[in-house]
């Protein structure tokens, strides 16, 4: 697995930097976003150290997917309400001019009451 040991997301995938932990498996960890813009706010991660959606090749297509199917499921496990009148917003900031300010591919997920702090 490719990891960068400069990258801060490396470092708390490999437990040098604490975070608050939601979910893990061999492929993915999930943890509360330091500065939450939303009553629920985490990243999910792949373990492996991507830069970005513009990073992937059709070789991540299946972790994609599973990412995709992942994502639904924290949220509610986290605390975001289900059905219409709940949900919540998913953000792959991507690159400079997408607003990426961790150069490691991640997925906001926020949600719950509004109004939010931000967004
Ligand atoms: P970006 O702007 O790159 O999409 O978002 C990076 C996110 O990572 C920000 O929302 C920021 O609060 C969060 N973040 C940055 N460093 C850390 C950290 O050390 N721990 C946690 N839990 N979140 C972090
Ligand atoms: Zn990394």
């Amino acid at each position: 697995m490719h990891t960068d040991p400069s990258c801060v997301f490396c470092k708390i995938v490999a437990g040098q930097i604490p975070s608050r932990k939601l979910y893990e498996d061999d492929e993915f960890l999930a943890f509360h976003d330091i500065a939450p813009w939303a009553p629920v706010h985490f990243l999910i991660i792949p373990k492996a150290h991507w830069v970005s959606m513009a990073d992937l090749s059709p070789a991540q297509e299946a972790m994609m997917g599973r990412l995709m199917m992942l994502a639904p499921r924290l949220a509610l496990e986290a605390g975001c309400r289900p059905g219409p009148e709940g949900g919540f917003r998913m953000v792959c900031n991507t690159g400079a001019e997408g607003g990426q300010e961790v150069l490691h591919l991640h997925w906001h997920v926020m949600g719950g009451p509004r109004p939010w702090a931000r967004g």
